[in-house]
């Protein structure tokens, strides 16, 4: 069996930030905003939150237990990401966050089970944290379209805030991680292999 390298980003493909930014905009600034418009476009474009308080709000939920500890985990990321494991895949996590931010996710992954390491680029470019990957899934086009060149099978994450983004060939869209599990799938049926389980 080929081992594959998997690399996922953390918020929004591990957690739902989406449901997480809606909470939190009322209880920081008692504004109702439903998950699927929680994106900068919509609230500081929108004028419902100033850039400071948005980065204020962002703030709070990566930084803040209060907040962390009420992030969900989109349905099916850990016990797909522990059965790629079991199956003899790497799995790694690169996010954007900082150290600090960064710490407060492995806790947060410990916490429900998950073993996975995870680099930290510290806001910066992913690429080289991500050589060596097969396959990338991130939910922010602008952190995917860096890696054309050096991860061979990149996919966007969708949520209702990007669905309508267009993307460059290089890149295809996962809805969720059954869909990832089925890329993975599909990427055995080319020549990687991998066990049906
Ligand atoms: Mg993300």
């Amino acid at each position: 069996m080929k081992k594959l390298n998997l690399g996922f980003d953390f918020d929004g493909v591990f957690t739902d930030c989406s449901k997480l930014k809606s909470y939190a905009a009322r209880t920081l600034y008692n504004k109702e905003i439903p998950p699927e418009q929680c994106n900068w476009q919509h609230i500081v474009n929108g004028g419902i939150l100033t850039a400071e308080q948005y980065r204020e709000l962002q703030r709070q939920i990566y930084g803040e237990r209060a907040f962390v500890s009420r992030t969900e985990a989109v349905p099916g990321a850990i016990s797909y990401a522990q059965r790629f494991q079991q199956a003899g895949h790497n799995v790694k996590i690169v996010t954007a966050r900082t150290d600090e931010w960064a710490y407060l996710a492995r806790e947060w992954l410990l916490e429900r089970g998950a073993h996975i390491p995870l680099t930290a680029t510290r806001r910066r470019d992913k690429t080289e944290a991500c050589k060596g990957l097969d396959l990338f899934v991130d939910d922010d086009l602008d952190k995917l379209i860096p890696l054309i060149g050096t991860v061979k099978h990149l996919y966007l994450f969708s949520w209702p805030c990007n669905q309508n983004t267009p993307l460059p060939r290089e890149i295809q869209r996962v809805r969720s991680w059954y869909d990832i599990h089925t890329t993975i799938g599909v990427l055995s049926a080319l020549g990687y292999s991998y066990p049906l389980i």
